[in-house]
């Protein structure tokens, strides 16, 4: 074949209706003391745990495909950052003007695969890096949006409330961490962050009906085929 390879880059949308290419999506597992218990970590010891999915994850659809080869589907409602601009080693300081917006995500997690890999001491890229395991809300342009300690995030499941948090929870707030990361890799446009969720994962089944919210920024809803 002559010529560049094109291919066909996964993109998400703003409020504006402007669509961005994503380049890479960056996770953070551990960055809630309560879910760091409940996933049998010790919080005071806690460094942000990075991994990532691939940019196809992300998804912006009313309907979600339960995943195969699982019977443990959980949600984890996160607070997605969407990067301008990226950078090596850059100082949390000056990260608020790389950042173009924030949306609400849902990191979906095969959880009985994850913990498998675990026991076994496998990589676990597969329980978290399938079709479709990120769901993700219209992104908001930082300008229109101040991210602030107080604001409320929670997910409900068929109207039941089942994750809740603030903000201001985080163990490493959203600059620190992306400051931290870029210790480890260089971050760049179009770079997608899931942030951590915080405590009350559980089961999904089919049918079931997500709404996930944080305050001022535009609702995540959708449904699990
Ligand atoms: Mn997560």
């Amino acid at each position: 074949m002559k010529g560049d390879l094109v291919w066909p880059a996964p993109r998400v949308s703003a409020r504006t209706g402007e669509a961005f290419a994503v380049r890479h999506v960056w996770c953070v597992g551990r960055n809630y003391a309560e879910h760091a218990r409940e996933m049998g970590a010790d919080p005071k010891k806690s460094e942000p745990v990075f991994f990532s999915k691939p940019a196809q994850a992300l998804v912006q659809s009313e309907s979600i495909a339960y995943p195969a080869r699982t019977l443990s589907l959980h949600h984890e409602v996160e607070l997605a950052v969407l990067l301008a601009a990226g950078g090596r080693a850059i100082p949390a300081c000056d990260w608020d003007e790389r950042i173009w917006g924030y949306g609400v995500a849902v990191d979906l997690t095969r959880r009985d695969v994850q913990a498998e890999c675990k026991a076994a001491g496998r990589p676990w890229e597969l329980s978290k890096g399938f079709d479709q395991s990120a769901p993700i809300g219209p992104i908001q342009r930082r300008q229109e949006w101040q991210l602030h300690e107080e604001a409320s995030m929670h997910l409900s499941v068929n109207g039941e409330r089942r994750q809740f948090a603030r903000l201001g929870d985080m163990i490493w707030p959203v600059a620190e961490l992306l400051s931290r990361l870029s210790e480890e890799v260089t971050l760049n446009t179009g770079d997608v962050i899931l942030t951590g969720t915080p405590a009350g994962v559980a089961d999904l089944q089919r049918g079931d009906r997500l709404v996930a919210v944080i305050d001022g920024l535009p609702e995540l809803a959708f449904q699990i085929a």
